[in-house]
């Protein structure tokens, strides 16, 4: 191969040496525009703090940035969207890092006669370049057609989001033409290597393109490709576009925390020794916002994704996810004089903050990490401080008050479900293996009692060593914490820790998903150390140990209904499947991470919503028009809410529904006929 031979890059080819010193000039400009906008824009989370979390955490978590940042991994739970993002994003990243690849080499590599793109390099270089280029274009076309064609409900459509896509795809489709004309006015040996920039070159050579008479209109396109890359990154902080940065930040920062774990404003146990109960709880200002909230707020990039899949939404309630995070993040784009404003009046209302079944839903969906319910609990603890609690509310935190149960039933009834079963209390065997945790509903809810019967039926039959705290049982408090009333929660917490160790318990069973997350993910946090199973789990243990014989000889056709505290909240979905895979035939519906909530959880269960629809109910459509003719749960508060959607509605009387500990304990008793 002769030296003429070797491919090279040749930079500004047909432009003009005052163009390109204009060139250089506008990209300045861009360039002090952008860090300027950065610096405004970033104020209410502080640049300082912005540059921290990528110095601090870019390196430290690398397989999470991985799997998040790059793979894009929420993203792509939703394909055409994912597939669509995923093509600007590569496309915009590999673009962008072709084009410092050649500044470096044009501007400032040559300056020491050394040359990157060249031969082998500037061939592989081309390639990439023209494929990604080409993947930048699909994605901006089907994000166009997205907003105009298919137009989901979830997604809002602002002007401003129509002339980014243009511009955006403008720079991709103008990139492509300009190196079209330029092989077409200046044929290079190595062109076939632009694989799309030469396929255009073909069409242009034969409309006739050629050096002399194309000129002006290969500088005009060369010119307009630049000065719109220019303007968009000039206008990035101002735009949708700043996502890319705020997005990346709070991604980095967030890191995957349990969606069921709240957060402790306060310990209570600290107050008792200080005396000093002064402590604000929640807030009703964004200033009163940390600035990792902050950003939290202003990351979201309005996709809707949380708004589609939040079932308060689905039921016609007040609550919008998307709005509340885009509402307080507007109070924070405006002046800082207006951070000080009462959210309250104006920004969210009550109606949205009760709304939440806090089921995790919007979290999961969310590709930036958004953790909307957080928002919402302290919210609530704002309005509950602040004596804003319904009539209901308030009935209900007396009854816990009182009695320790939100039932308001006499603690002592507490042991009437178990009359005749012979089940010990702690108090009569105290060296049992395993305490069962039967939770306030089983034992005062009449239909929930079976699934406490049939659990501790179940228990009985394999032999496993377990007693109950009986009257000494209270509420773990999950249904006051996730209303707000934090102090409640904690008292009734250091109540059940001090009776568990005074009991030196170890391990517990429970069946219900509420008490099996606070037990097991918010009570270390104050001093209880327990390991906690749910029944599920413990049953499939029991299965497969041949301590519980069962027979397939259920015929009905059965769907699972995923609560959300045992499913979003804890990952457990394949116990529940095992079992039910082995007595019945299952039906699919929406399960596992994309299940429906029942609309009981968020404390929903105790004080009446206002909605178009009953959460359970749309559900219960679900199931009947998978065909399913019964409905198995895993979870009490599940199990209330659709036996009500029956007792009220004829549609669904047709459908069983029923805890798997009972459908467990009817294929033991089928087995032993
Ligand atoms: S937690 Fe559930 S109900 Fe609450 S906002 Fe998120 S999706 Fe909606
Ligand atoms: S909060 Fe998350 S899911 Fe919801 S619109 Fe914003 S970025 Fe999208």
């Amino acid at each position: 191969m002769s030296v003429a031979d070797v491919p090279f890059r040749e930079d500004f080819i047909f432009i003009p040496e005052w163009l390109s010193v204009a060139l250089y000039i506008a990209a300045a400009l861009s360039v002090i525009a952008l860090i300027y906008g950065i610096y405004v824009k970033a104020k209410p989370i502080g640049l300082k703090n912005l540059v921290g979390v990528y110095v601090k955490n870019l390196g430290q978590n690398v397989s999470f940035t991985l799997r998040q940042w790059l793979l894009q991994r929420r993203l792509m739970l939703r394909r055409y969207p994912g597939v669509m993002h995923w093509g600007i994003f590569f496309g915009t990243l590999v673009l962008f890092i072709g084009t410092v690849i050649v500044f470096i080499d044009y501007d400032i590599l040559r300056f020491f006669s050394v040359e990157v793109l060249r031969g082998v390099n500037y061939l592989v270089f081309e390639v990439v370049l023209d494929v990604f280029g080409a993947f930048f274009i699909v994605g901006l076309v089907l994000a166009i057609w997205r907003r105009l064609v298919t137009r989901p409900a979830y997604l809002e459509n602002r002007k401003w989001d129509y002339a980014i896509l243009a511009g955006l795809l403008y720079i991709g489709v103008t990139g492509f033409v300009v190196e079209g004309l330029r092989l077409a006015m200046k044929p290079v040996p190595w062109e076939g290597w632009s694989i799309f920039g030469n396929l255009l070159a073909g069409g242009f050579r034969v409309a006739g393109v050629s050096a002399s008479n194309s000129e002006g209109i290969y500088q005009a396109l060369w010119l307009s490709h630049a000065l719109v890359a220019f303007i968009l990154i000039a206008l990035l902080p101002h735009s949708t576009l700043f996502h890319i940065i705020l997005s990346s930040a709070n991604k980095l920062r967030s890191k995957i925390i349990q969606v069921g774990r709240l957060t402790t404003p306060f310990k209570l146990s600290e107050l008792m020794e200080t005396g000093n109960f002064e402590v604000k709880v929640g807030f009703n200002t964004v200033q009163e916002l940390p600035w990792d909230r902050r950003l939290m707020l202003l990351a979201c990039t309005n996709c809707g994704r949380c708004q589609d899949a939040c079932p308060a939404v689905a039921a016609g309630r007040a609550l919008n996810p998307r709005l509340v995070v885009q509402h307080l993040g507007q109070v924070l784009k405006m002046d800082k004089d207006s951070w000080g404003q009462d959210v309250f009046q104006g920004a969210v209302s009550e109606a949205e903050v009760w709304g939440c079944t806090m089921c995790g839903a919007c979290v999961q969906e969310c590709p930036v990490l958004i953790r909307k319910p957080d928002f919402l609990i302290d919210l609530r603890r704002y309005l509950i401080a602040n004596g804003r609690a319904d009539q209901r509310m308030n009935l209900l935190l007396t009854n816990l008050q009182t009695h320790g149960n939100p039932f308001g039933a006499r603690s002592h009834d507490r042991v009437m479900w178990m009359e005749g079963l012979g089940i010990k209390t702690l108090d009569e065997d105290p060296n049992v293996e395993y305490l069962y945790w039967v939770g306030c509903a089983a034992a005062f809810d009449q239909r929930a009692q079976n699934i406490a019967k049939a659990t501790a039926t179940l228990l009985q039959k394999a032999g496993v060593s377990f007693g109950v705290l009986g009257v000494k049982e209270k509420c773990t408090g999950e249904v006051v914490r996730r209303l707000g009333e934090e102090g409640l929660f904690q008292q009734l917490a250091l109540e059940n820790i001090e009776t568990l160790k005074s009991y030196n318990v170890k391990k517990i069973i429970t069946h219900c998903p509420h008490c099996y997350n606070t037990l097991k993910n918010e009570y270390p946090e104050f001093g209880g150390q327990f390991e906690v199973k749910h029944h599920t789990e413990i049953i499939l243990e029991l299965i497969n140990g041949g301590r519980l014989k069962l027979k397939k000889g259920c015929k009905v056709k059965a769907a699972l209904h995923d609560s959300c505290y045992l499913g979003r909240y804890n990952g457990i979905y394949d116990e529940p499947r095992s079992i039910l895979n082995r007595i019945s035939d299952m039906v699919r519906i929406r399960e596992r991470e994309r299940s429906f909530c029942c609309g009981a959880g968020g404390a929903n269960f105790w004080y009446k919503v206002d909605e178009q629809t009953r959460i359970p109910d749309l559900r219960l459509d679900e199931v009947i028009n998978a065909g399913a003719d019964l409905l198995v749960v895993e979870c009490p508060y599940c199990l209330s809410m659709f036996e009500e959607s029956r007792k009220i509605n004829d549609r669904y009387q047709r459908l069983v529904v029923k805890d798997i500990s009972e459908i467990v304990l009817e294929a033991l008793e089928e087995s032993k006929r």
